[in-house]
């Protein structure tokens, strides 16, 4: 009987969510299965596919293409991951292939390069006599792949996947001996050759390294080589990137009352297999992160697998630490600052169960685990949960899908939970938990809500109120440290003319350019253009051009001429974009080096350091006022999140936040600390506004070069969503977004607020569908189910 495949096709201009049968040919005939990809003939070329099923049945009346090969020795997707894609390719509008794609590490969508090894010592077919490592390429021109399956089934070979990237490639140098090292004749004064066949008779092989550290010379080697006794040989060497760090070991800790209870509720539902959400509500340094060690070291225990996933930016080397210090090597840990190819390893070692334990960021949830016992999401709220390109999916529902699946728990943990999950919690849709007081039994530091206007009023034009200055002055005598958050990196935001008004815009976008000192650059932070900073007014040629909002760079000119002697720690998007500073920064704060850490909302989230006492907030208004109907939310999470970073050891902590708004009912809460106040005020506002949790919403965006041809065909989207959508949904717009124009291209908005996804569902289907024939005129739709900016 023949065997059929049902393979996703990789076709990115006419994409289908349709399968497409192929012939399994008779030499990989029972040895494929769901996950595997292939290649096959699509018209006149060969694509790549994922296989989705196998059958012994086809639906079409013409004749079957065969599949024309494997590309890999195995499944890179397992049958779960395979229906997850079926799933999202369902809620996010998506076609199924992209949500493959999203799925795999980036280095299996990369250009990589493919080595079979073979490693069975007992035997050795022809092919690996000559040399133990092959090419895939070389393989598959002797029409050898499938062999490669079954070997890999056998465990007689592995693949190895390299990126043709030097970082991601490492490699070692090792000298050994080529002849017996009694037939080597030493001069007596040959020091270091000496040394060297010292080296060698005790081990068969050693690094260029040690040699080097043992001061014998690279000419040493060379002569040696020449002289025909050694060779030199590079070898790829496993790449773990925590290989330099011993981590110490933690124990647990015994938990209190409120973490016991928590503790207990979710074991009880690991234990019976329930797939419940728990929403954790813990004030910040609530003992969360101990909640889930216990909870994790009793999953792996039962000998399942557990997955947790961080907000980037707190994927610091803390921690790390944590789970590496309780769980050793059992844990993968998955984030960008590692190169595709470590990134890979660890994939690789969830995939091979080597490790059981997954600590990563968004696309972690994707972690190909298998019997999972229990998902947590720390820091719920984030926004980087949500991908906002390509496949639009939220992390959180990707979690609760698979707790379906492995029937397991879902523990949503955060200090400020996003309205849509309290509101879930709230309508009993996920269970609810707190954790009201600070673990190490400190109250919560307490907040102090400053009036700049006032300020002004007594003749105060800095950057600091009295009171900010002298607390920071007091921590520097104290040699206590000091948190500074201002959300807006650069010097100043805008340049302007006192004379004419002229403002400085980026000439690709419509937003005003960032001056930034450090490098003397005026700057976009939407499409990334730079020019110099000039002297007189583009406009009118008058030099009377000044600088206006406050930005980070400017906050440390200003932190240096107030206090000469202090060292500050700057943190932004401009400081640690290169691999390993973010990590670096943190380092030297962390060792006592640095007495101020000052920084973006990149400060706010996850940092444990016990010596900070004082944390100042430079200007709580800088998010209030964004056109955003989540404008306060994110303000009272952020304030809460850098609050939260004072008073974490046996020290208390004090937070002061300087406002031009200080009536405003988010900093009057945020001062108070009271999230369920927050939670309930605000549920009020989005009530009144229609705005979710109380509406689910989705944005359909179009975007094209000429600002005309983008609102056409906007109107004629409209005029679709017209037609097929009822009474019971709102449609507005089109409207230009906030910022009209990015990188020379114009953004339209539709905005639909529904209370059932069933209400739209077909016609977004339809709006995805025809979105491939306007992409091929340069329009492009994307939509954007529950988006999480609205900017
Ligand atoms: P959160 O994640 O809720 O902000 P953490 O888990 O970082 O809080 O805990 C804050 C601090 O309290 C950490 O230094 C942690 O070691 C400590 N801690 C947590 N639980 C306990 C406990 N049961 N007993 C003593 N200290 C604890
Ligand atoms: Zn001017
Ligand atoms: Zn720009």
């Amino acid at each position: 009987m023949d065997e059929i495949a049902k393979v996703i096709v990789d076709v990115s201009s006419s994409q289908t969510d349709q399968a497409y049968d192929y012939l399994i040919p008779d030499n990989l005939k029972n040895q494929l299965s769901i996950g595997y990809r292939v290649k096959v003939p699509f018209g006149t070329r060969f694509v790549q596919g994922f296989v989705v099923d196998i059958t012994y049945t086809t639906g079409v009346d013409y004749e079957l293409k065969y599949i024309s090969d494997i590309l890999d020795a195995e499944p890179v997707l397992t049958p779960e991951l395979v229906a997850l894609g079926d799933y999202l390719s369902q809620t996010v509008f998506s076609f199924k292939m992209s949500c493959y794609k999203t799925m795999l590490p980036n280095f299996l969508k990369a250009n990589y390069h493919k080595e079979v090894e073979w490693i069975d010592n007992t035997c050795c077919p022809p092919l690996f006599e000559k040399q133990k490592r092959i090419s895939w390429k070389m393989i598959e021109s002797l029409g050898m792949t499938h062999a490669v399956l079954k070997w890999k089934k056998e465990e007689k070979v592995i693949v190895h996947y390299l990126v043709e990237d030097k970082i991601t490639h490492k490699t070692q140098r090792f000298v050994s001996l080529v002849k017996p090292i009694e037939s080597i004749p030493i001069r007596a004064n040959a020091h270091q050759q000496k040394a060297l066949l010292d080296y060698l008779s005790q081990s068969s092989k050693v690094s260029t390294k040690t040699l080097a550290e043992a001061n014998i010379s690279l000419k040493t080697l060379q002569s040696a080589k020449q002289k025909g006794w050694i060779e030199i040989t590079e070898e790829v060497i496993e790449r773990n990137p925590y290989e330099h760090i011993t981590f110490e070991k933690t124990m647990p800790l015994t938990l209190n009352e409120e973490q016991k209870t928590v503790y207990t509720q979710v074991k009880e539902s690991i234990l019976k297999r329930e797939p419940k959400t728990f929403l954790l509500e813990g004030v910040t340094g609530s003992g969360k992160t101990e909640v889930y060690l216990q909870l994790i070291s009793d999953v792996i225990q039962n000998g399942r697998t557990a997955l947790l996933l961080v907000p980037e930016i707190a994927l610091t080397p803390q921690m790390v630490k944590h789970f590496k210090g309780r769980f050793g090597q059992r844990v993968a840990v998955l984030h960008s600052g590692l190169s595709e190819g470590e990134r890979y390893d660890e994939w690789l070692k969830a995939k091979e169960k080597k490790a059981d334990i997954v600590v990563g960021a968004r696309s972690s949830i994707f972690a190909p685990l298998d019997n999972i016992g229990l998902i947590i999401i720390d820091e719920e709220h984030e926004t980087t949960y949500k991908q906002m390109d390509t496949v639009k999916y939220h992390a959180r529902d990707v979690a609760i899908w698979r707790g379906q699946y492995h029937q397991c728990p879902v523990v949503l943990g955060s200090a400020t939970p996003s309205l849509e999950s309290r509101a879930r919690a709230q309508k009993g849709n996920y269970t609810f938990l707190t954790l009201t007081k600070r673990a190490n039994d400190k109250p919560l530091p307490h907040v102090q809500i400053v009036d700049m206007t006032t300020e002004k009023k007594v003749g105060n034009f800095d950057l600091f109120s009295d009171i900010l200055k002298l607390a920071i002055e007091d921590r520097l005598q104290k040699k206590e440290q000091v948190a500074l958050l201002l959300n807006r990196r650069g010097y100043a935001s805008f340049l302007m003319c006192r004379d004419c008004g002229h403002v400085m815009q980026c000439p690709n976008c419509d937003i005003s350019l960032t001056l930034h000192k450090d490098t003397h650059k005026m700057k976009c932070h939407y499409c990334g253009f730079d020019t110099s900073i000039p002297t007189e007014c583009p406009n009118c040629f008058s030099d009377k051009v000044r600088s206006y909002g406050v930005g980070t760079q400017r906050v440390e000119e200003a932190l240096y001429q107030l206090f000469p002697q202090a060292k500050v720690v700057r943190m932004d998007v401009d400081t640690t974009s290169k691999k390993g500073q973010h990590e670096r920064l943190l380092n030297i704060f962390g060792s006592g080096e640095a007495d101020i850490l000052l920084g973006t909302q990149m400060i706010a989230k996850g940092l444990d350091f016990p010596n900070i006492t004082l944390v100042g907030v430079i200007n709580a208004d800088t998010s209030l006022y964004l056109s955003d109907f989540r404008a306060s939310e994110k303000t009272y999470q952020l304030l809460t999140q850098v609050a939260g970073r004072a008073g974490r050891g046996t020290l208390s902590g004090e937070v002061i936040i300087q406002t031009y708004n200080p009536e405003h009912y988010v900093l009057q809460l945020a001062q108070t600390q009271q999230y369920e106040e927050f939670y309930k005020r605000e549920m009020y506002s989005r009530y009144m506004g229609h705005y979710p949790p109380y509406v689910y919403t989705t944005t359909i965006t179009i975007t094209h070069h000429f600002e005309s041809t983008a609102l056409k065909s906007a109107y004629q989207i409209k005029q679709i969503l017209e037609q097929s959508l009822g009474k019971d949904v709102v449609l507005l717009g089109p409207s230009a977004k906030s910022i009209a124009r990015i990188n020379n291209k114009f953004y339209f908005q539709i905005l639909l607020k529904y209370k059932n996804i069933k209400a739209v569902e077909k016609v977004l289907y339809q709006i995805t569908n025809d979105s491939q024939e306007l992409a091929k005129e340069k329009i492009y739709v994307s939509i954007d189910v529950n988006p999480v900016n609205f900017i």
